[in-house]
């Protein structure tokens, strides 16, 4: 027992607790509750689940350029025609809902006049 050099065993010689733990019970063991609010939180600005690629920009094209009116001749209603001829929805192109309803109209005034199919794959 000599690995215990800071008890130089007092007066008496008692032994009484000649291996005393040290001081296990500290004025700082209330602070180990910090570590425990790590592992729950989960729901950050970058979790998963968030918007990682968006993927057309979220503003109504003819609000942008200012278009009261669309112009069933104009050849920009033709992107806003899918490859199979059919208008995209407004969750893909963007557009918002007033001009949405005219390019709806637009784009059925095209295809009356064959400046715009009214589907593809036919016939061709
Ligand atoms: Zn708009």
């Amino acid at each position: 027992m000599t690995d215990n050099p800071t008890a130089p065993a007092p007066a008496g010689g008692e032994a009484r607790s000649p291996e005393r733990p040290p001081a296990p019970r500290g004025p700082r063991e209330g602070g180990r509750r910090d570590d425990h609010g790590r592992g729950p939180r989960r729901g950050g600005p970058s979790g998963p689940g968030g918007r990682r690629f968006f993927r057309r920009r979220r503003v109504c094209k003819f609000c942008v350029e200012k278009i009261d009116h669309i112009d069933y001749k104009d050849v920009a209603i033709r992107q806003f025609v899918g490859d199979r001829g059919k208008i995209l929805p407004r969750r893909i192109s963007g557009v918002c809902a007033p001009h949405q309803r005219q390019l709806k109209v637009a784009i059925k005034r095209a295809r009356n006049i064959a400046l715009l199919p009214f589907a593809a794959g036919h016939g061709a």
